[in-house]
């Protein structure tokens, strides 16, 4: 396991637990909403386009493309020196949803807009696993 101290840690919540025992399990975890079907990410209480507060888990399929991205060279703390250059991108999911992170397993200068990326994970202790994407 890469050291990872001194990076920033989630702390999983009520809200966000399931979400993170997922990771922990490999599997990417959303939010479905049962009056209007749609999904959602971060985790919530209610639904963000309806307001239901009827919510299912959902498996993901972990598959989407990139819509945006941002190539860093200089990095946020000395934590993450060894990690540059890396991509943080917005990529969105398959069902809908966005989310921002690493896209890895490949040169940074490969990333592109609209590229096909999955999920994978890094785990960074007994509790926490982070979903990263890499190229399909
Ligand atoms: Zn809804």
């Amino acid at each position: 396991m890469a050291n990872h101290s001194g990076k920033i840690f989630p702390t999983p919540t009520r809200e966000t637990a399931h979400y993170w025992e997922g990771c922990r399990e490999h599997k990417l975890r959303l939010q479905c909403c049962v009056s209007c079907g749609k999904h959602q990410f971060y985790p919530r209480s209610v639904c963000s386009h309806c307001l239901g507060d009827q919510l299912r888990w959902i498996e993901a399929s972990g598959a989407g493309k990139v819509i945006s991205f941002t190539l860093v060279r200089r990095a946020v703390s000395e934590a993450y020196k060894a990690d540059t250059p890396y991509v943080v991108a917005l990529v969105q999911l398959d069902e809908g949803p966005t989310m921002m992170s690493n896209v890895e397993r490949c040169t940074p200068e490969s990333v592109e807009i609209g590229m096909r990326v999955t999920a994978f994970f890094e785990e960074w202790s007994e509790e926490i696993s982070i979903p990263k994407f890499c190229p399909i």
